[in-house]
């Protein structure tokens, strides 16, 4: 079921029940107020009576003519009938419009009786004949209204109530089925634009509409959702081409010397230093893939469980130590405050992050200038006094692959996975890796890692 209908038919149901309650309440209330004006005229019917009564000293008088009764005469509807009777039950007298038929009852009429007394009645032989039949000393005057103007009434107001309901009601699921079919249009329109659009798509988007309101929202945060993910596939699909082509490089090197070697037999020495190629080149091919692995592992767990607490004020002098056979080992410097280090990194990972930054310093440097690794607080840092970076080449330095212009001119080998796989480790133990640089007057690349238990440095760590 379409979402508009869905709508409408909630909407409409909660309708007719808002107006069913209302007409049920109005119908409710207009027949206890036509009751009760029933109850009245019935009352006041029977005041009537009771005025027309004489009361005496000693007895009742009944006798209607005096006062003149006009109550029932008429025979219309409205017109209360009623009786008088004797203590006895006998009737004394009788509404005209009663005619020859007994006093009606039943529930279309409304009846009601009153029992009039004489406290100190007294028979009065003494009186003559005439006065004395008129003489009672109990009277029960008994009349009816009816009900049917009243159920007229009534049924004229549900009818009224239901025609009226209904045309509301009609015009409430023309009038609201149609906005609300309006007003979801634009999802439909998002919807066939998402089906209309392939993979193959250079720039997917779904069609918003300026509404203002939260399909609006909708449709603008599912585009950006689907630029990141554009961006996302873009990086993967230059990174599978970047990975591949840096494998096949070597392993058609690899390949081609095979053969040539194998086209026919050799002295034991060319294939030493055959083997030896081979070997230095199987070695290139596996530090790639043990990057590779290692950027796609680190995708995939954001951080490392195995942290260690290390003191970088005793960790770094031993690294640099291993550094000590390197051709410009005599340009490393160490700049080390006072104090222990405390940080949560994992040794092994942490040494090949360093090893990176360092060798990019010494490789994009010239010989004779100073690399210097500084540490101050939880922040580790590598700079050299080299090339520098252009600005533009600053915020792609990270992207795997990623190799500035003027790295390649100058033939520098390298494969440009070095300060993606540094980035990734920083990030696997909750640090930040960042590149400061001014070009032809070198670079700095700062580790900032997250401080370990039982910090003892007087030394204030570096933002
Ligand atoms: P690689 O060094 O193998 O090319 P990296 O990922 O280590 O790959 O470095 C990526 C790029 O960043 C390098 O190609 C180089 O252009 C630039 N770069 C890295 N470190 C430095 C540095 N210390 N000075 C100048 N440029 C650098």
């Amino acid at each position: 079921m379409k979402l508009a209908t869905r709508l409408c038919l909630f909407f409409l149901t909660a309708l007719a029940l808002v107006l069913a309650g209302f007409s049920a309440a109005l119908y409710l209330l207009a027949r206890a107020h036509l009751e009760r004006q029933a109850a009245e005229r019935l009352e006041a019917a029977l005041d009537t009576l009771a005025a027309a009564v004489e009361v005496e000293e000693d007895a009742l008088e009944w006798e209607p003519r005096e006062r003149r009764l006009t109550l029932g005469q008429d025979a219309a509807e409205e017109q209360p009938r009623w009786e008088v009777l004797d203590g006895a039950e006998k009737v004394l007298g009788r509404s005209p419009n009663l005619g020859a038929s007994a006093l009606p009852s039943g529930s279309s009429w409304l009846s009601g009786r009153r029992q009039l007394r004489s406290e100190r009645w007294s028979e009065r032989a003494d009186l003559p004949e005439p006065v004395r039949a008129r003489r009672y000393e109990e009277l029960v005057l008994t009349a009816a209204v009816s009900r049917a103007p009243a159920a007229a009434a009534l049924r004229s107001l549900a009818l009224a109530l239901t025609g009226l309901s209904g045309v509301v009601w009609l015009t409430a699921a023309i009038l609201g089925c149609a906005l609300s079919r309006r007003a979801l249009a634009p999802l439909n329109q998002m919807a066939q634009a998402a089906r209309a659009t392939s993979a193959a798509d250079a720039e997917p988007r779904l069609p918003v509409s300026a509404t203002g309101d939260e399909l609006e929202d909708l449709g603008h945060a599912f585009n950006d959702l689907l630029s990141r993910l554009r961006q996302s596939f873009e990086r993967q699909r230059r990174f599978t081409g970047d990975a591949s082509h840096q494998l096949r490089t070597p392993l058609t090197a690899m390949l081609g010397q095979v053969e040539v070697a194998l086209r026919r037999d050799r002295p034991p020495e060319e294939y030493r230093k055959l083997l030896t190629r081979v070997h230095v080149q199987a070695g290139h091919l596996h530090r790639i893939v043990e990057a590779l692995l290692f950027l796609a592992r680190a995708d995939a767990e954001a951080t490392l469980a195995s942290l260690e607490v290390i003191d970088l004020a005793e960790w770094v002098p031993s690294q640099l130590a291993r550094w000590s056979d390197h051709a410009r080992a005599a340009d490393l410097r160490l700049d080390l405050a006072d104090g222990a280090f405390l940080v949560h990194a994992q040794p092994l990972l942490l040494a090949q992050l360093l090893d990176n930054l360092l060798d990019n310093a010494l490789k994009y440097s010239p010989a004779g200038t100073p690399v210097t690794v500084a540490l101050t607080g939880v922040a580790l840092s590598v700079e050299d006094a080299g090339n520098g970076i252009a600005p533009d080449d600053l915020s792609h330095l990270f992207e795997p692959f990623y190799r500035s212009a003027s790295a390649r001119r100058l033939g520098l080998g390298g494969v440009g996975l070095g300060l993606a796989t540094a980035r990734r480790i920083a990030a696997a133990f909750g640090g930040t890796l960042t590149v400061e640089s001014a070009p032809g007057r070198g670079s700095r690349f700062t580790l900032r890692l997250r401080r370990g238990e039982g910090l003892t440095s007087a030394a204030p760590e570096v933002q």
